[in-house]
């Protein structure tokens, strides 16, 4: 996804394309050099490159996804971000230290920027954490549903609730309070810019909340 969403209104229509159409494609008036009533809108991408995410949760398709799509039906993979962008991931091999493969991935800030304390220990608790004989496959070996790599991001992310005097989550409440939102955006926006694709712009009546912003 290397175009950008832009959105502009016209005749109570919101219409969706990677640039403004010279005829308006619902009632047909000119719209090149003509002013439109509100600026076309730039629509943020939902996804973020991982290796500028520091201390992120990152949800990638899973490498042997060779579209590299969030498709809703492709295997996902996950990792940790380091304070240097470096993605931490669990795989039948071990822990693998990414420096690129994660440019697009839906991440999810772990720790608030005031957060100095742990800003200043984070790369130190993953290294270790990471060294553990849970990962190591000599000790243990990786299991599609019950040992996994989402099981090391979240057995990570308890560690440091647990530390930071907080109570642990279990994986359900954590997919469902921060996976799955982030994933619907994704899938919705995955649509929309397809839908592009192919027919050059998107268009629906307008609304307060556009399908994608909302
Ligand atoms: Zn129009």
């Amino acid at each position: 996804m290397e175009c950008s969403v832009i959105r502009l209104t016209h005749c109570q229509k919101d219409i969706f394309c990677f640039s403004v159409p010279e005829k308006c494609p619902s009632c047909g008036e000119e719209l090149r050099g003509s002013r439109l009533l509100e600026a076309p809108v730039s629509l943020p991408s939902p996804l973020a490159n991982g290796h500028k995410s520091s201390c992120c949760l990152l949800i990638a398709p899973a490498h042997d996804n060779h579209t590299r799509e969030f498709d809703g039906t492709s295997d996902l993979h996950t990792g940790i971000s380091s304070t240097k962008g470096v993605v931490y991931n669990y795989t039948r091999t071990g822990v693998r230290r990414d420096q690129s493969g994660w440019e697009q991935c839906i991440s999810v800030p772990l720790v608030r920027p005031d957060m100095f304390h742990l800003l200043a220990q984070w790369d130190q608790y993953l290294d270790r954490f990471s060294e553990g004989p849970m990962w190591d496959p000599a000790w243990h070996r990786f299991d599609d549903d019950h040992h996994n790599c989402f099981s090391f991001c979240l057995c990570f992310i308890n560690g440091i609730l647990v530390a930071e005097g907080r109570s642990s989550l279990s994986r359900d409440s954590f997919t469902n309070t921060f996976i799955l939102p982030k994933m619907r955006r994704v899938s919705k926006y995955t649509m929309l810019y397809q839908h592009i694709q192919v027919h050059q712009f998107y268009m629906v009546d307008r609304q307060q909340d556009t399908p994608v912003t909302s």
